[in-house]
């Protein structure tokens, strides 16, 4: 784990992430890497010190020009479900937003790509994971529905913006055997579904219904 410690972090915050904690273990996530990293990564710096008070409920809050944070057990299902039993590389996140998500996976692989299409908003997350020191993330303003194909295979591809189909540009940037999270559909019925690449093409699972903001952009499906 490399998230400072001492980043941002009060004993109160420390108290209500135990109790967070304790709420995503009842709601079944498993995964102790998980959950050990959503204990120390501060949410209260990802959102407006206006909402900072509610950073540690289990809800999506908003953070400016019509996007959300996400809600703490989605973060958790989400990284939960791209990690597996394996330990990955390089990853790559379409929609920083506030940057909490990658925050979240960047001490558990080894490297992290990250884009944003709304510049102000991959400004603010710059500087968040410049104070928390994390240094393997690294950020890019561009369409995220074109995926980063100059880093690509990726071990993992999280998507956090819903598109209304399977990005088939994505599909391509993963490796064989690699797994992507994503929600899918379009505002009235989503579903977070795992894609895995496989030789001839990819399976994939149905998780839950879901409720993210739209993948908007050039994506072809
Ligand atoms: N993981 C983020 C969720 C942010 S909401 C968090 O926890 O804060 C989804 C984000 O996806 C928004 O910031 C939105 O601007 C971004 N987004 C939507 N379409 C995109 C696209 N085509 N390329 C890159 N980012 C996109």
């Amino acid at each position: 784990m490399n998230v400072d410690p001492k980043a941002g972090q009060g004993m109160t915050s420390e108290r209500t992430r135990d109790r967070l904690v304790r709420q995503l273990r009842d709601e079944g996530i498993r995964d102790e890497r998980v959950l050990q990293v959503m204990r120390q990564v501060p949410r209260h710096l990802f959102v407006d010190e206006a909402l900072a008070s509610r950073a540690y409920e289990n809800t999506a809050l908003p953070i400016g020009r019509s996007q959300t944070i996400s809600q703490p057990y989605i973060v958790a299902r989400m990284t939960e479900a791209l990690l597996g039993d394996d330990s990955l590389d390089t990853v790559l996140e379409v929609g920083t937003g506030s940057g909490y998500q990658t925050a979240v996976l960047a001490p558990l692989v080894r490297r992290v790509y990250t884009v944003e299409r709304i510049a102000p908003l991959l400004e603010q997350a710059k500087q968040r994971f410049r104070l928390l020191k994390l240094r393997n993330i690294h950020p890019r303003h561009s369409d995220g529905g074109l995926g980063l194909p100059e880093f690509s295979p990726y071990d993992g591809i999280i998507v956090t913006a819903a598109p209304e189909g399977i990005p088939r540009t994505l599909v391509e940037q993963l490796r064989p055997g690699a797994r992507m999270i994503l929600p899918i559909g379009g505002a009235q019925a989503q579903a977070l579904v795992k894609v895995t690449r496989t030789a001839r093409g990819y399976d994939t699972e149905m998780l839950e219904p879901v409720n993210f903001v739209p993948l908007l952009g050039g994506v072809e499906t």
